[in-house]
């Protein structure tokens, strides 16, 4: 007999079926026992009544709660006045005719059977595999993977090959700090892991793939915020022979195509669009949450865009002269304002062609039209105070692949587990993550960062001195 899910018995009353789960809740009445089983499907009463073999009902008797069995049983209606109308199979029973044990469990460090806030966070971390466990973590990450799914399924319908990238890369100025990996075959050397595959992408377009997407692991060595790990997964996205409007209009579609087949409920559409001028003056930042108060009560999504700002900054003390708001790699909004950035002149009042989407006041996407001139993607390092040979050893690459036939660029990446928060009203970044950091910068369940053996840092030509 084929094993079916709980929430496949409802349909099979008088049938004998086999299902296998975890016992999530077990409750001895004397002569009577029943199991609440639970698999990927959800959950289903289980009652051994002493009718069922003597061998079961011992057996029924000595399994604990988060054994993993088998169940063969008949499916029975409940009767009236033992439904359970709060979950999907509230109707019927399976009446165990066979149990096997397949595992045991010692008792668990910590419930699962509750939404998990009032645990901390060092023990659901350690035992992260058991906190996934949970309704609530189950539910989200199965509604993460629908979105990434649904994003998926609007990009193959637009023409997007999905097209991965390194992760041993090059340190390369994308606006946070790299973690880094020695190589054991150059002494002395680095790679870099990905702040975004920001370079990749751009060099799929000169290669001619025109329509780019991953999702795409983005690492900064950054300290944890909420909404902030060293760790996140992005849906990038990169188009060539496009406008800003093109890829607005192509990331809004597709957020809201995969919005709303998780379910969630958006107030405007379209997106509207803010300048960051505007932002500014209304809001005073340019992550602003649209809702009314009863919207937030009722766990609506409310997006905007936010476009025209500032392509660079004063650099923060002690750092010297200016750096970019948002990404090197962008165009000016038009001619003029890229004859300003060739000239090195009106540095302040130069605007990027950036756009970032922000919704109940995350920011949860952001992108550019890229500069496809090597002379401008130049200019604007020598603004940030690079020198020509500093630009040659670290854009080298990308001048010279600039000479070869590029075409016009821009594109995007979205930070969707930010947008998941929202829509799951999570307050943390790592509700939507399976296995996140600690706020301590530790991983989940294996206990990263650790030391090396002599041997492995020997091979890597590393030594690690002591703190002073
Ligand atoms: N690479 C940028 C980032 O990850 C986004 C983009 O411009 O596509 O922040």
């Amino acid at each position: 007999m084929e094993r079916i899910l709980t929430s496949q018995t409802q349909t099979k009353i008088g049938d004998r079926v086999r299902v296998a789960g975890w016992v999530a809740t077990r409750r001895d009445h004397g002569k009577i026992v029943f199991f609440d089983l639970r698999d990927r499907g959800g959950l289903a009463q289980v009652v051994f009544s002493p009718e069922a073999p003597a061998e079961v009902l011992a057996k029924a008797g000595a399994v604990r709660p988060e054994w993993v069995v088998e169940i063969e049983g008949k499916v029975q209606k409940r009767p009236e006045n033992l439904r359970n109308p709060s979950i999907a199979t509230g109707d019927i029973e399976i009446a165990a005719e066979k149990l096997t044990v397949l595992s045991e469990a010692k008792p668990l460090p910590l419930p699962v059977d509750t939404d998990g806030y009032e645990i901390g966070e060092d023990t659901r971390l350690k035992y992260r595999y058991l906190d996934l466990r949970r309704e609530r973590l189950q539910r989200n990450l199965t509604i993460r993977s629908r979105y990434v799914q649904a994003c998926r399924e609007y990009l193959f319908s637009q023409g997007f090959l999905e097209i991965e990238t390194p992760l041993l890369t090059k340190s390369t100025p994308e606006g946070s700090r790299d973690f880094v990996v020695p190589s054991r075959v150059y002494p002395g050397k680095f790679y870099a892991l990905p702040q975004s595959p920001q370079q990749y992408k751009q060099l799929l377009m000169v290669a001619g793939f025109e329509r780019y997407f991953q999702t795409a692991r983005a690492l900064r060595d950054e300290d944890p915020r909420a909404d902030r790990g060293a760790e996140h997964t992005q849906i990038d996205i990169e188009m060539s022979f496009v406008t800003r409007e093109d890829v607005m209009k192509l990331v809004e579609e597709m957020t809201i195509f995969a919005l709303e087949k998780i379910g969630a409920r958006i107030a405007e559409k379209p997106f509207p669009v803010v300048t960051y001028q505007e932002a500014m003056k209304k809001y005073g930042a340019d992550k602003f949450d649209l809702r009314s108060e009863k919207e937030k009560k009722e766990g609506i999504l409310r997006l905007a865009w936010v476009v025209d700002f500032p392509f660079f900054e004063k650099a923060t003390p002690p750092a010297k002269g200016w750096t970019f708001t948002h990404n090197p790699f962008s165009a000016p909004i038009n001619d003029e304002h890229e004859q300003w950035l060739l000239k090195g002149k009106n540095i302040e009042q130069i605007i990027t062609s950036q756009y970032d989407l922000v919704c109940n006041g995350l920011e949860v996407s952001g992108g550019s039209i890229r500069t496809h001139k090597p002379e401008a993607l130049k200019a604007v390092f020598r603004v940030m105070g690079y020198k020509d040979p500093e630009i040659e050893d670290k854009f080298g690459h990308m001048l010279e692949a600039f000479q070869y036939g590029a075409p016009p660029h821009g594109g995007c990446a979205q930070g969707f587990e930010r947008l998941l928060m929202a829509h799951l009203g999570e307050e943390y970044l790592r509700e939507v993550q399976a296995f996140p950091q600690t706020g301590q910068g530790r991983t989940s369940v294996m206990d990263a960062p650790s030391e090396l053996s002599e041997e492995q840092l020997r091979e890597l030509h590393l030594r690690v001195q002591k703190e002073k």
